[in-house]
């Protein structure tokens, strides 16, 4: 089975991590879709996005990293994927998930939106809070990974000079 892992990951955390060490050994690949809306406001570039992800993550050998403007269903048809992750962190995520899952559905029929719960220990992490974490030089050891922080420290120290 092929499954793709679709988001926005600007930028990965922790919690995205845990999601794809969790789910990779559950199906032959793992396709992580990184969003390039061009109407949206990113801090970091896809091709950022994607770098952070195969540098938190070397040792996952079924993995592979895309890029895409287009919808996620468009995209898994054209891999052949059957199914596509999603994370549920709180009962806030329900909403949005469901109804991007229901919307998918009615796109494609036969692509399955499969629901991982995030791991406990991540369930308050987000990509929008360790931004602001960031912003204000917060300590962001166990929120993401090092490359990510490290891209931070470079980001708010070229800002500061
Ligand atoms: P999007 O803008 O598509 O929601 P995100 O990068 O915020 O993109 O999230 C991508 C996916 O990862 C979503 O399904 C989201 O619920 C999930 N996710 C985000 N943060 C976590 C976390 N801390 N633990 C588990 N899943 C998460």
């Amino acid at each position: 089975m092929i499954a793709v892992y679709p988001g926005s990951f600007d930028p990965i955390t922790l919690g995205h991590v845990d999601i794809i060490e969790r789910i990779s050994p559950c199906f032959h690949e793992v396709h992580v879709l990184v969003a390039q809306a061009s109407e949206k406001n990113y801090m970091f570039k896809p091709e950022e996005r994607v770098e952070f992800f195969k540098q938190a993550l070397p040792n996952i050998n079924n993995l592979k990293f895309h890029m895409s403007s287009g919808l996620t269903v468009d995209f898994a048809k054209k891999i052949g994927a059957q199914c596509i992750v999603r994370g549920l962190r709180v009962v806030s995520d329900f909403e949005y998930e469901m109804v991007m899952a229901n919307m998918n559905k009615k796109l494609a029929p036969d692509i399955e939106t499969f629901i991982v719960f995030a791991n406990p220990q991540y369930n308050f992490v987000s990509s929008r809070l360790v931004k602001e974490v960031a912003a204000h030089q917060g300590d962001l050891s166990g929120l993401v990974p090092e490359c990510v922080r490290i891209a931070f420290n470079e980001k708010y120290s070229k800002q500061k000079r």
